[in-house]
């Protein structure tokens, strides 16, 4: 869609801050966004989705974005999920301006409930969690009051202060606001605002022993932080009522709320809780297990943060929920390791192949370029000798004439190095093939070949001498179907792609690749985008298969 001046249409949110802007309502130095994941787990790719629009859009128009780690839940909150939250947006390219904790608020979120107390808004209830489920009815039958409800504001505020004060165990008492138990909106039903937890908390330890509930700490903390644009997913569209009459209620900055489409992929699960189990219950190995569709999953397993930015960007910013093809993703991956990937040789399942007319003694090393995508890549050297590997997928011994690779008879370029024609085939006892003998054309040499002699295909070798040994793992979708999780009675581990992981104990390497570094990309020729993975160590180096350089499902499917 473009407007009459060519511009590119302004999704939704970009037009209402350009209205706000318009009008006067805000200038650009007011613009404040945030960030606010609660550190009870990794981030994912859903909340890239996320960290893209807020901080594109205070790029976008010289805002400024917090990061707020929502932390009100100190069950299940860590300090390891702050550091490693902090690390994968910045890796992701963004830089906040003001880091704060909701938990940095607890004082001021007292005092404002004193304040609803005060204003006869809020009251203290000793029913249960149950008896208040029950008492709320339905959305179309109206709730009922407790029998509380109609405290003193003397007795609610000496309650809520002994509350304050662990004078009560966990689930005898809650504050509630006073509101209206027979709105529409459910949320509007006296919703709990605090709640009594006897749990030490990741920053303030055991200073308090009541925690504010979500709604009572959202938008409030938005209103310290004077965020102008507060913006959240579909989820949290029932909850803007109740946003706003906590602002202004507590007659406080008016922040606003703006819903949009939270991200979907198929075959992908995004939700903390399932994830956790998945590291829980060991179906991977960690948070950062390169099948996790976390942030720091995907760094290890070779994704660039360019790659998913442009991917968060192609998504784009919807209203409706919908369900977006990981195949969008992989796209991304390979088109931008296309580009800045190294290309490097490995065979990931040798046969000797023994260049019979290629003298003893001799080693030559021909270049090579690193990038032909990138003339800046410059070129490397590969050594070519009597003795090298081939992938045994690259030989038959009676190959179909479409097969352009090696067979008895047949032709093929060594990428970088010469024609060699297949003469002769040695099996083992069982038929099985031990090596191949070749001869080289010694005029046919790449970048000088004038032997006239044709060879359909191309294939990348490594000379015997100097490769060395390393692991490769082949990584595939961790969920073999669409929509994990979303059968009835089916738990989502029983949908995990048995064949997700394939590691392969032998593979060799090009003399380059010892210098390899994590999250370094490189095209393995003909084999796939690969990265070291972190664990590697110097003796037992690990190459993560990132993705592979064609989408194989597309065929499957
Ligand atoms: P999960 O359900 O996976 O635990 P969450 O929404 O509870 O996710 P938070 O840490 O509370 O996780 O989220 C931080 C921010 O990221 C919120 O503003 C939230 O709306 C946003 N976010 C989370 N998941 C997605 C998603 N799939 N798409 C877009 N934004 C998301
Ligand atoms: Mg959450």
């Amino acid at each position: 869609m473009e407007n009459n001046n060519s511009e590119v249409t302004k999704h939704f949110i970009e037009q209402i801050i350009e209205e706000d802007l318009n009008v006067g309502k805000w200038n650009q130095e007011q613009l404040q966004f945030r960030f606010p994941p609660e550190p009870n787990g990794f981030l994912h790719i859903g909340h890239s989705k996320s960290i893209c629009l807020n901080f594109g859009l205070a790029n976008d128009y010289n805002g400024k974005v917090n990061l707020r780690f929502d932390d009100t839940n100190p069950v299940t909150e860590k300090t390891d999920y702050v550091d490693a939250i902090r690390k994968d947006i910045q890796w992701l390219g963004f830089e906040w301006n003001k880091e704060v904790f909701t938990s940095d608020y607890f004082d001021q979120l007292y005092d404002w409930a004193v304040a609803l107390i005060q204003k006869g808004k809020a009251y203290v209830d000793d029913s249960t969690q149950e008896e208040i489920q029950e008492m709320k009815g339905t959305p179309t039958v109206p709730g009922k009051p407790s029998t509380y409800r109609e405290r003193t504001i003397e007795e609610n505020l000496s309650l809520f202060e002994a509350m304050k004060n662990g004078e009560f165990e966990e689930g005898t008492k809650v504050l509630r606001a006073k509101i209206d138990l027979s709105s529409p909106n459910m949320h509007f039903r006296d919703p709990v605002l605090y709640r009594i937890l006897h749990k030490h908390h990741h920053r303030t330890g055991d200073k308090w022993c009541i925690y504010p509930m979500y709604d009572f700490a959202h938008g409030q903390s938005d209103a310290i932080e004077s965020v102008t644009h507060s913006i959240c997913t579909l989820e949290f569209e029932n909850h803007r009522p109740l946003y706003e009459w906590f602002l202004n209620n507590l007659e406080i900055f008016e922040s606003r709320q703006i819903e949009f489409a939270r991200l979907n992929i198929n075959y992908t699960l995004m939700s903390k809780r399932k994830l956790l189990r998945l590291v829980e219950e060991n179906h991977v190995e960690s948070w950062d297990d390169p099948r996790m569709p976390t942030i720091s999953g995907m760094r290890r397993r070779g994704f660039t943060a360019r790659a998913i930015r442009n991917f968060c960007d192609k998504v784009g910013v919807a209203k409706r929920e919908n369900m977006i093809e990981v195949s969008l993703l992989e796209f991304c991956v390979r088109e931008d390791l296309n580009l800045v990937a190294e290309r490097r040789m490995a065979i990931l399942d040798p046969l000797k192949v023994v260049i019979t007319n290629y003298p003893e003694d001799k080693t030559e090393w021909l270049p090579a370029e690193n990038n032909p995508k990138d003339e800046n890549a410059g070129s490397r050297e590969l050594p070519f000798s009597r003795e090298i590997y081939i992938e045994r997928e690259d030989f038959m011994i009676d190959p179909p004439k479409k097969f352009f690779r090696l067979g008895i008879g047949r032709n093929v370029r060594l990428k970088h190095a010469y024609i060699i024609t297949c003469d002769q085939v040695i099996e083992g006892k069982n038929g099985e093939i031990i090596e191949v003998h070749c001869r080289y054309f010694s005029n046919s040499k790449s970048g000088s070949d004038n032997s006239g002699i044709k060879a359909k295909g191309t294939l990348h070798w490594l000379e015997a001498k100097n490769s060395s040994l390393a692991k490769a793992v082949l990584y595939d979708r961790l969920f073999n179907v669409e929509a994990p999780g979303s059968t009835e009675g089916v738990d989502f581990t029983e949908e995990i792609n048995p064949n997700s992981k394939q590691v392969l104990e032998n593979i060799l390497i090009e003399p380059e690749l010892l210098k390899a570094k994590p999250e370094q990309p490189f095209q393995f020729l003909r084999k796939g985008y690969f990265t070291l993975d972190s664990s590697s160590t110097e003796d037992n180096l690990i190459f993560n298969r990132t993705i592979t350089l064609k989408d194989a499902w597309a065929k499957k499917r």
